[in-house]
């Protein structure tokens, strides 16, 4: 069977998937998105995913393409017909289409696209042996709590990582302090044994991941400060680890040229990801 894409109420070929060129998220980024992983066939966190992309609209002054249980639907259909067992939804909303001009178009129809791609998420050696990451500057704009489709600077940021054989870059504001990733959240447990993640606020994005982890960590005892943390105390860090939807809980053993640990993903943070992932799967009620 053809792999598919939904395309405004239509399920298309994947390949013969197309918007218009004045589509005013092609020409302006006037769109937002949304990752959801599945696993075992299943949306993990799909309503935390629902409320941030209602969020997103709301803070751009965007409608909604179609009611909360349709948009459900059409994303729980894609995953059927593409039988995606693990991977990833990727769901798009634009302004729509509009002779270009700078300034909002009042009454167009939004434009919905929504894609799967399979991955075999808990597989992945990074996952085990954990990942590099590299510090640079954040240079992205204030509103970076919107999940907004305009990721440039992230893709950038994205680019030069892998260029140093770095899986994540974390950007670092003009103070100094750690914001985030360019596509998760940064977490470290401080020399004093604090488990710390920046809090909430125009700088970030709020994880779904960030959102469940907490919750689970709450239930397992384990305290969470909601606090910014500098790129030198992140260097120096016991433990350091991201999270988003496609990379769950994925250890960090190195910042910059600065070994984290021993050098191996540390104990709390394999504790995290096995209760993470354990809550992904349905061990653990809910995912
Ligand atoms: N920050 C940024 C900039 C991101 O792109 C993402 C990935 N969507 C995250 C954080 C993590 O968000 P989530 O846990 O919802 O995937």
């Amino acid at each position: 069977m053809a792999r598919l894409a939904y395309v405004d109420g239509r399920y298309v070929a994947h390949n013969a998937a197309s918007v218009h060129v004045e589509d005013r998220g092609f020409q302006f980024s006037d769109g937002v998105y949304e990752v959801i992983s599945i696993v075992g066939r299943r949306l993990i966190d799909m309503e935390g995913h629902l409320d941030r992309l209602e969020r997103s609209l709301k803070a751009l002054d965007m409608p909604e393409p179609v009611s909360r249980p349709v948009l459900a639907m059409i994303m729980r259909e894609l995953v059927t017909r593409n039988r995606v067992r693990e991977g990833i939804i990727y769901l798009q909303v634009t302004r729509g289409v509009a002779p270009r001009d700078h300034k909002f178009p009042a009454g167009l129809k939004p434009t919905l696209v929504m894609t799967t791609k399979h991955v075999d998420f808990l597989n992945q050696k990074r996952l085990s042996d954990g990942v590099k990451v590299i510090s640079i500057p954040d240079i992205r704009w204030g509103r970076c709590d919107i999940k907004a489709v305009a990721l440039l600077p992230n893709c950038m940021g994205k680019t030069q990582a892998a260029s140093a054989g770095a899986y994540e870059a974390w950007q670092v504001d003009t103070d100094g302090f750690v914001t985030e990733g360019t596509s998760s959240n940064a977490w470290i447990l401080t020399r004093d044994n604090v488990l710390k993640t920046r809090g909430l606020g125009p700088d970030i994005l709020r994880g779904v991941t960030r959102d469940s982890l907490m919750r689970i960590a709450a239930e397992e005892g384990v305290t969470v400060v909601e606090e910014a943390f500098t790129v030198e105390e992140a260097r120096d860090a016991r433990e350091a680890f991201v999270t988003s939807a496609t990379s769950f809980l994925t250890p960090v053993v190195k910042i910059d040229d600065r070994v984290i640990g021993n050098g191996a993903p540390g104990s709390l943070s394999c504790r995290l990801q096995r209760w993470y992932i354990d809550y992904c799967t349905g061990v653990r009620g809910n995912g």
